[in-house]
């Protein structure tokens, strides 16, 4: 590490859970995030200002005005600029040391696949359950940890993923795909806008944890939170023998 890389990262290094070591790991790491909207927002910001030293965005869409409640990766000027390279602007700012690139058009299966493999941990900021099993298969096939968060209305959830270890329950464990989940949408639903920062906050910080191996994952736990009544809940997460993804 450089002389000003001690100085940016000293936070962290300060920490005995992290010290110079996994802040170098952390330097060494390449996370893949897909979405950048409300939970890749924090998340992006987070991981490019702790230092993972690659960070791939995946975003096709582009910036509308409604978008700007939340998703504080995007501002005014870049209403109209494709998601990812928005993202990538404000990101370059923010740590100007790290590699960041931006994915601007939407993948089929083999080019995610191909992405995913490249990466240490797999970020799910994605709004909708075709991307979210799609992730989930991905994940499992390439034995990568997968970090999962949601958020609609006043609530969230985050649970982690993690398949590099056998025991893990894996995404469709906890909502089997029956094809018949009815997709609530924040343009349908609205979304209280700081659900987004917390539950996209916590997904940063289980993406850094497992990097550096540090305390115990959500790996098989949900966590639920409401910001009305200002409550977490945790659910345990049972692998299920009959999984159509994880039991094969
Ligand atoms: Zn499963």
């Amino acid at each position: 590490m450089k002389d000003n890389q001690l100085l940016r990262y000293s936070r962290h290094i300060l920490l005995p859970e992290i010290e110079y070591s996994g802040q170098e790991k952390l330097l060494n790491s390449h996370c893949l995030i897909i979405g950048a909207g409300g939970l890749g927002s924090p998340v992006s910001i987070y991981l490019a200002s702790s230092g993972i030293g690659k960070i791939t965005i995946c975003d096709f869409d582009d910036v509308d005005i409604s978008n700007l409640q939340r998703q504080i990766l995007h501002s005014d000027n870049s209403i109209g600029t494709n998601k990812a390279i928005s993202a990538s602007n404000f990101l370059n700012k923010v740590n100007p040391e790290i590699i960041i690139t931006p994915i601007a058009k939407k993948l089929n299966i083999h080019e995610m696949t191909d992405i995913a493999n490249e990466a240490d941990v797999i970020i799910d900021c994605s709004d909708n359950f075709e991307t979210r099993y799609a992730l989930n298969k991905i994940a499992f096939s390439l034995k990568k940890p997968l970090v999962s968060g949601a958020a609609i209305k006043f609530d969230g959830q985050i649970s982690v993923f993690d398949f590099r270890k056998m025991s893990s329950p894996c995404y469709e464990c906890l909502f089997p795909d029956t094809n018949t989940e009815e997709e609530l949408r924040c343009a349908d639903h609205g979304v209280f806008s700081p659900i987004v920062g917390i539950i996209g906050s916590t997904q940063a910080a289980e993406a850094i944890k497992i990097i550096l191996d540090i305390g115990n994952s959500l790996m098989g736990r949900l966590l639920l939170f409401n910001a009305k009544d200002m409550t977490w809940k945790t659910i345990t997460i049972v692998k299920d023998k009959s999984c159509n993804v994880c039991s094969i």
